[in-house]
């Protein structure tokens, strides 16, 4: 298990070092313009082909070095995911003075001085770092990747991959624990004894609230109300996201240490948004659902703990007694799952975390 974090480190630059990072942070920033336009009308969006395009341009006009040079295409490639071209009326625009450095090639780090070598248009400079806030992140046994260097209200930052090395987890059969996410519970965990809820009611009022604000919106149409759409978007997104932090925190800290958290493996199911009841349809649930997976992950990593994923075929209309499958077994208004050939009998919302738990521990049993 390997998770990638960013650190950010703050550099303490001289006035002539910042203006080195300045020159080439902005002559990167432009070449991105450059290519992301070119990208844009001849709807070229592979790394190579952007290359072949616009290399000599890039070595020449913008000054820039080979590696720097291959960067920016790379750069733009991947901001034109597959997904978003459709959407897009303009190119992608790169406003932040900016430069992603490879890891050897253009940057490198020396813990013991505390210093990260940079390349710049000129030359390679070094400088000392604040790493506040991610310190136990940079350390002798860091496995570092690439950099991005930032350029932000008269600072310079260095966005700084670093591989966390998770010693090798072994599984607990004593500790593992299904989540099953959802809506009217934004979870719902089962460790083989007990079930907890975790109420989403107050998540699902406040979207509908954010839901009204933003079809009145819609319905507008303005220049005035399309951007107080975007904000709107972007406010509920970061809601979600505090949501979900506070969840992943929660998850963690209400568990003992080395345990496995299994969720359901959504990538399989094409459409999340089928298990929810319709009238909660407005919710779009998978970004949601996805943005908790990734928060969980990275706190678990942290904290020691794993993550495993299991098929999240029919987890709701399992018996966990027996395993038959019944989609009638189910009554949502009584909340209650009641198995026809078995004869068990539970609260509903439980039963696909059960499963959950089930279905992991099957796993963990045959690879362990
Ligand atoms: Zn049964």
């Amino acid at each position: 298990m390997g998770t990638v974090i960013t650190a950010r480190l703050l550099l303490n630059v001289s006035y002539e070092q910042f203006s080195l990072l300045e020159a080439v942070s902005c002559a990167y920033r432009d070449a991105c313009n450059h290519v992301s336009s070119l990208a844009f009308h001849e709807r070229e969006y592979n790394a190579v082909n952007l290359q072949k395009l616009s290399y000599v341009t890039l070595r020449d006009s913008f000054g820039l070095k080979a590696q720097m040079a291959i960067s920016v295409t790379r750069t733009v490639a991947a901001r034109y995911t597959k997904d978003r071209r459709k959407k897009l009326e303009k190119p992608v625009f790169f406003s932040l003075p900016q430069c992603d450095q490879v890891r050897g090639r253009d940057w490198s780090i020396d813990i013991d001085k505390g210093i990260v070598s940079l390349n710049t248009l000129e030359k390679r400079i070094k400088v000392s770092f604040s790493s506040k806030g991610f310190e136990k992140y940079i350390n002798k046994d860091a496995v570092f990747g690439g950099a991005k260097l930032v350029l932000k209200k008269g600072r310079a930052f260095l966005y700084v991959s670093v591989k966390l090395n998770s010693p090798d987890f072994a599984f607990d059969e004593r500790k593992v624990v299904g989540i099953d996410r959802g809506i009217i519970n934004t979870a719902v965990t089962y460790d083989g004894k007990k079930t907890r809820f975790y109420k989403g009611t107050e998540v699902k009022q406040k979207r509908a609230k954010f839901k009204v604000v933003r079809q009145s919106l819609q319905k507008r149409n303005t220049p005035s109300s399309r951007r107080r759409l975007k904000a709107i978007g972007k406010r509920e997104n970061r809601y979600v996201s505090d949501v979900n932090h506070q969840l992943a925190k929660t998850l963690v800290a209400e568990n003992e240490r080395g345990v496995t958290f299994v969720l359901e493996d959504l990538s399989g199911v094409r459409n999340a948004s089928c298990r929810v009841r319709r009238k909660d349809r407005y919710v779009s649930v998978s970004w949601p659902y996805y943005d908790l997976q990734q928060k969980l992950e990275y706190k678990a990593s942290l904290a020691g703990d794993a993550v495993i994923y299991v098929d999240a075929r029919h987890t709701s209309q399992t018996c966990p007694h027996c395993s038959n499958v019944d989609k009638k077994a189910r009554d949502r208004r009584e909340r209650l799952y009641s198995c026809p050939v078995c004869g068990y009998k539970g609260n509903d919302d439980r039963i696909a975390a059960m499963n959950i738990y089930k279905r992991g521990m099957d796993k963990i049993r045959q690879t362990g």
